[in-house]
């Protein structure tokens, strides 16, 4: 079947309406109750939006079953991780310790810019031969450090998709030393269904103060263009990531969406079905074409192609349809959203025309 040969059926990605499986965006769009929410609150916005961060974060408290004074909002869980990293870095430089930053490569690069923006190093350790964290690697990194080191770890990955257990990574953050401090970014946990995975608010609700776990509106609600996450610590962590989040930082429309999205428990199951049906769609091509894929617990899977990823993914630019890129040191495969199933549908039938030219 060609893309041509389905265009009575599915929409066919054009320049002007490309088809965008580049940044694991949730292409469903939002909860209709979310945007009734906006709506409805817009005439109020012109007033400072205190009442509905509050309203929010008494409701995101009350969901992981922790207080208020565990959770600090952000704009996008970026400006999360951004304060963590700096409240981290200043704490240590206060106490005149050395601070370096440790994550697995290839992750998602945020902790890594905003640390090298004030100039502290970032040890990068390369993901084993089944590109999974080599946590024995990364341990040793930070015992044998003379200092403090902030542990970056990305549960689902970004770029593989792929969970670290809950055995691997519990066991290190119970026994590490007071100079660790452990930032697991959880952007995608809501997707996850293996049981192996663990979200580190666990850990939070036993009192660790070495963990920090930050979550957004960007993914499972489909919120991204309106950016709202937030980080979850104990209170004595969050009052001091609290010193680096700008004042204000969320804006009125993002806290009424998030509040009517947690409220919308049939859209969260929508979203979760939904990336379920696109990823088998996606896998059953690449069993069917003979390209290895990871396990994805995210909206996005990690999947081979053969020859270059830049020759591939400029070819499906060609065709407009826009997948993520190459990773490197993860080199030979590409990352791909997993948007609509119809979205998919249309992918495959791109990809299954480009084997017959070849190309993959
Ligand atoms: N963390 C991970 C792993 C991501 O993939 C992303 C976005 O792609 C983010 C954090 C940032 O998300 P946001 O700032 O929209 O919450």
């Amino acid at each position: 079947q060609t893309a041509n040969s389905i265009a009575s059926v599915l929409p066919i990605p054009t320049k002007q309406q490309p088809l965008l499986l580049n940044f694991n965006e949730n292409s469903l769009g939002m909860s209709s109750k979310a945007q009734q929410a906006i709506v409805h609150a817009l005439p109020q916005a012109f007033r400072y939006p205190d009442a509905a961060r509050e309203q929010l974060i008494e409701k995101i408290a009350e969901s992981h079953k922790l207080k208020a004074q565990n959770i600090s909002l952000g704009n996008g869980s970026s400006e999360s991780i951004q304060a963590v990293v700096q409240m981290a870095i200043y704490q240590a430089q206060k106490a005149g310790q050395k601070i370096q930053v440790i994550v697995p490569d290839p992750t998602f690069n945020y902790a890594e810019l905003y640390a090298k923006a004030l100039g502290v190093a970032v040890i990068k350790v390369p993901l084993n031969d089944k590109l999974a964290f080599d946590i024995d690697a990364m341990k040793k990194c930070a015992d044998e450090f003379p200092g403090v080191s902030i542990i970056y770890l990305c549960n689902p990955n970004n770029p593989t998709a792929t969970i670290t257990p809950a055995e691997k990574i519990e066991p290190w953050i119970k026994a590490a030393s007071e100079r660790t401090l452990f930032l697991l970014d959880e952007a995608y946990a809501e997707f996850v269904t293996d049981s192996h995975f663990r979200s580190g608010i666990e850990l939070i609700k036993q009192e660790f103060k070495n963990v920090v776990v930050t979550r957004t509106f960007s993914k499972i609600y489909a919120l991204a263009g309106l950016r709202i996450g937030y980080a979850v610590a104990h209170p004595d962590i969050i009052s001091q990531v609290e010193a680096f989040v700008s004042l204000d930082n969320t804006n009125t429309a993002s806290a009424v969406a998030a509040l009517a999205s947690l409220e919308d428990k049939t859209f969260l199951t929508i979203s979760r079905t939904s990336v379920e049906t696109s990823r088998k769609i996606v896998t059953n091509a690449l069993d069917k074409l003979g390209l290895e894929y990871l396990p994805s617990q995210a909206n996005f899977i990690f999947h081979k192609v053969p020859g270059e990823v830049k020759v591939y993914q400029d070819r499906m630019k060609e065709y407009h349809v826009f997948v993520g890129r190459e990773f490197p040191p993860a080199v030979g495969w590409n990352r791909l959203t997993l948007g609509t199933p119809e979205e998919m549908t249309t992918f495959v039938s791109v990809l299954n025309e480009f084997r017959a030219k070849g190309w993959v």
